[in-house]
């Protein structure tokens, strides 16, 4: 039986994981083997358990073999699914890196822009908005120099009001001379749409409500940081217009915020137009120069929102105890000014008496503070003082001053 066995493990091994026909063709080899045992005269019962087992053999081993190609085939599915769906999972896992590189990047710029917007929001004037630019700009690129070209807008294009600029070595931004270069970044600015890569300039045209404002220049930025760059180039754009406007509204408002008199600009031209008027028709025109008395004490007392509070009122009585028709102006901090039309030097010593007493006798009350405060005031008379503006001006601030070295509280004419 040992001769079987070394027929029949071959056997299986060859049904079980080669082709199953292999198994076949040895089984019949197999059978001439147990042909040979009958020859050499074996018991039949060897003979026909010999020729069972070879014959049945390859039946089991076609069994086990499809089993086992069927379990193959699952598993290779089964692997070759595994490795379409690892390799997916990469792809997938790349999108997602990238997109996350993206967001992130898009977060730092955000954020970045959120912080600018937000510094700039604060800039009073175009030189401080240019710094907060050139802090940021130094903080996130590497650059030689950002230059800043507005054009005068009274005149156009053919003029450069001024140069800001900036050095990435140095970066506050200065004033500077205006270079022969400047004119022609600022004639390429005017002839671009949007932002543009000159190497190794960077172009920005500066516009508002379709005016154009100017030019900024950037020199040695790299070119993948353009788009950020371009980004807080834009946000600067939307500052500069926010500013502009500012100071359009700032030019037009012939009110004072807090006192609510009329600005120092409106009562200098209404008083040239009063002096054209007085003189042609033979009028008298007084001008009224006031100061607070000691107001820095004030200041220094209660404290800068009291002394705020306090120039209010005084305000309110100046304006109080002049006629609808004569004008009242926050003249410079403490300073006011009345202009008294159709008015001589008697009527003008009278009403600038009036508001010294006014003023004396009120009682300030801010914040809990109760606080008393006087005015000095110096009269001047059209045409007796001076028939321009400027000299009857000076005449008022003289007559002021006389009544500051007289003792304040006082009002001295001219
Ligand atoms: P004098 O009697 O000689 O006029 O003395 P003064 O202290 O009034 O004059 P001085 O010019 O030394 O000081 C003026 C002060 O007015 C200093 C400044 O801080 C204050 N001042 C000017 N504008 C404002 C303002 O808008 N609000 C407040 N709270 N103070 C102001
Ligand atoms: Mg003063
Ligand atoms: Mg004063």
């Amino acid at each position: 039986m040992h001769v079987l066995n070394f027929f029949i493990v071959p056997l299986i091994l060859i049904g079980l994981f080669f082709r199953i026909e292999f198994s076949y063709v040895v089984s019949l080899l197999c059978s001439l083997g147990a042909a040979t045992f009958i020859y050499a005269q074996q018991s039949p019962a060897n003979i026909l358990f010999t020729i069972a087992i070879f014959n049945l053999t390859p039946l089991f081993c076609r069994r086990f073999n499809l089993i086992w190609r069927r379990q193959r085939f699952s598993l290779k599915a089964a692997k070759e699914t595994a490795k379409l769906s690892y390799e997916k999972m990469q792809k997938e896992s790349s999108i997602i890196r990238r997109s996350n590189f993206h967001l992130t990047e898009e977060a730092f710029g955000t954020s970045e822009l959120y912080k600018m917007t937000r510094d700039m929001s604060a800039a009073a004037d175009v030189g401080d908005a240019f710094n907060i630019l050139g802090k940021r700009l130094t903080e996130l690129f590497r650059f030689k120099k950002c230059r800043l070209i507005l054009i005068d807008e009274e005149v156009g294009l053919s003029r450069i009001e001024k140069v800001f600029e900036l050095k990435y070595a140095s970066p506050e931004a200065s004033v500077v001379d205006v270079e022969p270069s400047d004119s022609e970044l600022l004639k390429q600015g005017f002839h671009i749409q949007k932002i543009t890569w000159l190497d190794p300039l960077v172009l920005v045209p500066l516009t508002a409500e379709n005016k154009f404002l100017g030019t900024l220049g950037v020199e040695g930025l790299s070119f993948d940081k353009l788009e950020t760059f371009s980004t807080l180039a834009n946000q600067f754009c939307l500052v500069m217009k926010k500013i502009k406007l500012y100071e359009k509204i700032q030019k037009l408002a012939i009110n004072d915020g807090l006192t609510g008199l009329f600005v120092r600009r409106y009562i200098l031209e209404r008083l040239d137009e009063e002096i054209k008027r007085s003189a042609r028709h033979h009028l008298h025109l007084a001008f009224l120069m006031i100061d607070i008395d000691r107001f820095k004490q004030c200041n220094d007392s209660f404290g800068h929102l009291t002394g705020d509070a306090v120039l209010k009122e005084v305000a309110g009585v100046i304006k109080s105890t002049v006629r609808e028709i004569d004008l009242a102006a926050r003249y410079g901090g403490e300073e006011f000014s009345v202009l008294l039309p159709d008015t001589g030097k008697a009527g003008a010593a009278g009403v600038a008496e009036r508001i010294r007493a006014n003023v004396d006798r009120h009682k300030f009350r801010a914040y809990n503070e109760t606080i008393k405060t006087e005015v000095s005031i110096g009269v001047a008379v059209f045409p007796e003082d001076s028939t321009a503006s400027r000299q009857l001006i000076d005449k008022s601030d003289q007559a002021l001053y006389r009544a500051k070295q007289g003792g304040r509280n006082r009002v001295e004419i001219s």
